[in-house]
């Protein structure tokens, strides 16, 4: 295998014919080496598609569309940031074997899962509300593929602070202030015993909620002990913060309040109560 740096993208030629375009936000740019031309291509092809995609914005499919979206047309969804840009409040080995590894196999086992069954036809909203009837891989996957996405989400570089109009009046209003709510999030995440999720929802009336649930479960599934649409979210599963911080759970839930990006979780609540 062959890579050159190229601008922001990056390019990787293997046998034949066959390209591989690896964008720098995807790589970590860190895949960078001797470069050598197959005589079977054109050169100016080449640059041609890396400049075209390196400029692309990343974004793929939204988690509100991706909802909607029947289960097994979902798509892989794509990184707006590059796997270094939440340090080091997240550390890029770890993002990279969260997102390409964990993530990926979510996704592939969902897919997998859903394919030649009922559920394929199925919205990814519909399929949580029925997951009662569905098999464990199914129910697994399927959350394991929509909470990271929206995981995913939430974050960004150069973010954290406090969210501000709408969803910060109805923060202050059903918590007690900004600080309380990030005391009652941060207890939820702390005190999911094992591997689970803790989480900001809005229910059916509107209202907010902090819950928390175990494995991939999610509130948005019908057999949830509180239900309502996630707005944000953090993992507590041990693959989300081990590397860098071991056994010290706290210490990554204090990082990721440097990383949520309060725009997107915004937009999230003012879909959520449409
Ligand atoms: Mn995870």
């Amino acid at each position: 295998m062959e890579y050159r740096k190229l601008g922001k993208g990056i390019i990787r030629i293997s046998e034949g014919h066959r390209i591989n375009l690896i964008i720098n936000h995807w790589a970590g740019g860190n895949a960078t080496g001797p470069f050598k031309i197959n005589q079977n291509m054109n050169r100016r092809f080449i640059i041609f598609f890396v400049l075209l995609l390196s400029g692309t914005a990343l974004y793929a499919q939204s988690t509100s569309q991706l909802l909607q979206t029947h289960a097994g047309k979902t798509i892989f969804p794509k990184l707006a940031y590059s796997y270094s840009e939440l340090e080091p409040n997240i550390d890029s080995v770890t993002m990279r074997i969260h997102y390409s590894k964990h993530f990926r196999a979510y996704y592939d086992n969902f897919k997998k899962a859903v394919t030649g069954t009922p559920f394929e036809n199925q919205s990814v909203k519909d399929l949580f509300a029925g997951i009662a009837s569905a098999p464990p891989a199914v129910k697994n996957n399927a959350g394991g593929f929509y909470n990271h996405a929206l995981y995913w989400e939430i974050m960004a570089p150069n973010s954290g602070g406090m969210p501000t109009g709408d969803l910060s009046d109805k923060i202050g209003m059903a918590f007690g202030g900004f600080d309380n709510f990030k005391k009652a999030f941060t207890d939820a995440a702390m005190t999911r015993f094992g591997s689970g999720w803790a989480w900001l929802i809005v229910k059916s009336d509107k209202s907010l909620a902090i819950v928390s649930t175990a494995n991939q479960d999610n509130p948005l599934m019908g057999n949830a002990e509180v239900k309502g649409t996630p707005i944000l979210l953090i993992d507590v599963w041990e693959h989300a913060y081990y590397l860098k911080y071991q056994n010290r759970r706290a210490d990554y839930i204090t990082a990721f309040w440097n990383v949520v990006n309060w725009k997107a979780v915004s937009e999230l609540y003012a879909k959520a109560i449409e």
